[in-house]
């Protein structure tokens, strides 16, 4: 079959032929459809200081992705053949203290899906049933496409109430774009999105933002105070890793005020710890997606009329990879979608 594989321990992937995986008793195989490029695979395309420490090469790599089932293992009794499934990108161990206690989104030994085990960037991908859900039929097979990525931003958006809170979400790429259009969906009031990036503000405001905050040349104080909202921020999602976004967003939260981080800071953040003991606030980071609650809210919000497709701005098809990739780090993309049919 082919795949993308980080074949060499240097910049770039390689368009490969490279054997169907087997299957165990436990596990299903996958006839890859399409799949979403995340950051991740940026960083391994690019090979960062990151992806030389944790890759190990040769590698197929991705983990965003939407497919059908081909063949199920001997002790696979609930999914088919034909049935439309997506995967969740993080395998867990199964026997700690956490998963035992249904907590799996908490296992200590997770590996990743085209990180640490084969991945999906591929004709066929093999996964342990346990990490495998099943679409509803009639779903857009793009928006089915990066669940993955769509339940980072879930997880984070609802890690706190925010049915009539004012929410702040700094960084307007894809998670934090696909964050603004839940939060509005569950019922904030004002949704303001801050980057850098007039062109992902742009994407930010179609997904739903209220206001939208160039933070080079608007302060979000002024911002706040024409919104009327003087007491701060009720929940804060840091969707950058940014470190003047986070002390930002700590300096405008209310008192009491809650913050959700799924950015990955790629230096050590140094913050004011007075705002967050005196304004006594809550700072939660947040991992992947809880297994399969967050999966469970996904489906219902696009059952219930959340529509992703306006964040889905580029399609390729696999064999176009490297344009895929050049616009993912172009910075003027929301989600890129290869085709893996012929
Ligand atoms: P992205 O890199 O596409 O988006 C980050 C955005 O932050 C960019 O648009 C950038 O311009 C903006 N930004 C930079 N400086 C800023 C500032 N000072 N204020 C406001 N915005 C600023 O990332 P993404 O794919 O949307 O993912 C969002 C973040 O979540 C990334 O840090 C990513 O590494 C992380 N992530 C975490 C998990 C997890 O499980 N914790 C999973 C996926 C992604
Ligand atoms: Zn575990």
């Amino acid at each position: 079959m082919k795949a993308l594989v980080k074949q060499y321990d240097r910049p770039g992937l390689w368009l490969q032929d490279v054997p169907v995986p087997d299957i165990g008793i436990n596990d299903v195989l996958i006839r890859v459809e399409r799949t979403g490029i995340c950051g991740t695979d940026v960083h391994i395309y690019q090979w960062d200081a990151w992806a030389q420490k944790t890759i190990p090469v040769p590698m197929v790599v991705g983990h965003e992705f939407v497919g059908s089932v081909v063949k199920v293992g001997s002790n696979v009794s609930d999914f088919r053949p034909g049935d439309l499934v997506s995967g969740e990108g993080h395998v867990v161990c199964g026997r700690c203290r956490n998963c035992f206690a249904g907590r799996r989104h908490y296992c200590a030994d997770t590996k990743g899906v085209g990180v640490n085990r084969p991945g999906a960037f591929a004709e066929y991908v093999a996964l342990p049933m346990t990490n495998v859900w099943i679409h509803d039929e009639g779903i857009d097979h793009d928006v089915a496409a990066i669940f993955d990525p769509f339940g980072n931003a879930v997880h984070t958006a609802l890690t706190f109430p925010v049915l009539g809170e004012d929410v702040l979400i700094t960084g307007a790429g894809p998670i934090g774009c696909m964050a603004a259009s839940v939060v509005r969906h569950a019922g904030a009031r004002h949704v303001v999105v801050t980057d850098v990036n007039p062109w992902r503000l742009d994407l930010a405001k179609q997904m739903g933002a209220t206001r939208v905050v160039d933070v080079r040349n608007t302060d979000l104080a002024d911002v706040q105070h024409e919104l009327d909202m003087h007491e701060g921020f009720d929940v804060g999602l840091e969707m950058s890793g940014n470190p003047a976004a986070l002390r930002q967003m700590i300096a405008s939260m209310c008192h009491g005020g809650k913050i959700a981080m799924l950015g990955i800071p790629s230096e050590n953040i140094a913050i004011d710890w007075n705002k967050v003991v005196f304004n006594m606030l809550t700072i939660k980071g947040v991992y992947g997606r809880e297994m399969y609650e967050t999966w469970y809210k996904m489906a219902v919000l696009v059952q219930s009329g959340l529509d992703l497709n306006p964040v889905i701005t580029h399609r390729f098809h696999y064999t176009e990879f490297e344009q895929g990739f050049d616009v993912m780090m172009s910075g003027q993309s929301g989600k890129v979608i290869l085709n893996w049919q012929q």
